[in-house]
């Protein structure tokens, strides 16, 4: 009998014994092509001989050292290497554990800054678990479900989501900032409306990048009104898209960041960054915490930053993700149920139908099952869990996606195989 509560039971079959790059390796020395980088957390790939190196050495040297009692030297090498990757303006930060624990961090910064109690967020967020974090998600039901009241303050606006509207971008942008600017003159007006918080590309709704106009309709009116504009980079930063934040994809300067997951290649660690001068508007206590920014998260941070910017990981994610996305258009064109490709750089993801053309989790949890079976391990998202989600690590080699494919091929031969004998009985 396992003593892990009966839903972690439910999850994979697979015990990850030893990970190195983009493999993982289970008790029988079995290998799995990782692509689902454990939701997009080792950034550097599995046990980055540099990250192991420097979390090896200040496990010896410090472990723990509370940061709001006791500084220690690699926070403070920390928050300078993160102003530095950071967007202009952004130059001071507060560290947390989860990415979750950072968006509540945010909230509480946007309110203490602005005076101001609302939040609008956007349909098909993820923002994270924690009860502040959950308001702000509309992308999965299982959230929220059974967890009301959330949060109160909090208005959704739609996203443009033009594969669902059917529409071009222009059209999508247009339509979405009206929607906004709809509920500024009822259910928030700007003078009660702290921030925006948005994913430039949405990860668990399905993988779905903003519009350049409607990013930049979202800055011009946080700069009329006095919003903030935050932007949730903790899946699809750090190098993610290609570019060391997506917001850098739209144009847009953000007043806060939030960063977690890639960030110290699977230390659980977290960020909020800032100006200076909005970040001195939090209040005495908001920031904090019993482990943020624990000295060996920190070390495997500051090497994870490194290893990024000396390896030209950013490069190779746009460079890869580029390959790994005409990869996918074959297989789309090739299978009718694959409706939609979509996302930027190493995060991609692909849009399941069933044959009536509705979103399928039913088939694309059979082709992830059947793929994990061959030695590929992918991940779903979206509303139905009908996107098949492809984010290899940052390191990911042009041989690994070939495997990868082609691995991720023959499973999509045998569901062939199966629903056609199944339609003859
Ligand atoms: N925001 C986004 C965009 C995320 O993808 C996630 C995690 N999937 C979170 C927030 C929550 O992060 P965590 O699970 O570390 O609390």
């Amino acid at each position: 009998m396992s003593h892990l509560s009966p839903l972690l039971q439910q999850s994979s079959q697979i015990t990850a014994h030893r990970g190195q790059g983009s493999y993982l390796f289970d008790q029988n020395g079995k290998a799995y092509l990782d692509f689902t980088s454990g939701i997009g957390v080792t950034s550097t790939g599995h046990c980055h001989p540099r990250v192991v190196a420097a979390a090896q050495e200040q496990v010896g040297q410090l472990i723990h050292g509370q940061y709001t009692t006791v500084k220690h030297p690699k926070l403070m090498a920390l928050a300078d290497a993160l102003a530095e990757v950071l967007p202009d303006q952004i130059d001071s930060v507060a560290f947390s554990n989860s990415g979750s624990e950072s968006v509540e961090a945010a909230i509480r910064l946007a309110r203490h800054a602005t005076g101001r109690a609302n939040i609008v967020a956007f349909q098909g967020g993820f923002h994270g678990r924690t009860l502040g974090a959950a308001s702000l998600t509309t992308s999965v039901a299982k959230v929220r479900t059974g967890f009301h009241p959330m949060m109160a303050g909090v208005v959704i606006a739609p996203f443009p989501h033009c594969y669902r509207f059917g529409w071009d971008e222009e059209k999508t942008s247009e339509f979405c900032l009206n929607e906004l600017d709809q509920i500024f003159l009822g259910q928030s007006a700007p003078t009660d409306t702290a921030a925006l918080f948005i994913e430039p590309v949405q990860g668990e709704y399905g993988y779905y990048p903003a519009t350049q106009a409607f990013m930049q309709g979202l800055r011009e009116r946080c700069d009329q009104y006095g919003i903030l504009l935050v932007c949730d980079e903790i899946q699809a930063g750090f190098g993610r898209t290609g570019k060391f934040w997506s917001l850098e994809h739209f144009g847009v300067q953000p007043d806060i960041v939030i960063t977690a997951k890639g960030l110290a290649s699977g230390f659980p660690i977290s960020a909020i960054g800032a100006s200076e001068s909005l970040m001195a508007k939090a209040l005495p206590g908001s920031q904090g915490g019993t482990y943020g920014a624990n000295a060996v998260a920190c070390a495997a941070a500051l090497a994870t930053i490194a290893v990024i910017r000396e390896e030209g990981l950013v490069e190779n994610a746009q460079h890869q993700g580029i390959y790994l996305e005409q990869k996918l258009n074959a297989i789309q064109e090739r299978f009718s149920f694959v409706a939609d490709i979509r996302g930027l750089g190493l995060m991609r993801g692909m849009e399941i139908n069933d044959d009536l053309g509705k979103p399928s989790g039913a088939r694309a949890d059979l082709l992830v099952k059947a793929s994990e079976k061959r030695g590929l391990l992918l991940l779903r998202c979206g509303s139905h869990g009908q996107v098949v989600r492809w984010l290899p690590p940052l390191v990911v080699t042009e041989k690994e996606i070939d495997e990868a494919i082609a691995l991720f091929s023959d499973a999509l031969e045998e569901i062939e195989e199966v629903e056609e004998s199944q339609e003859r009985l």
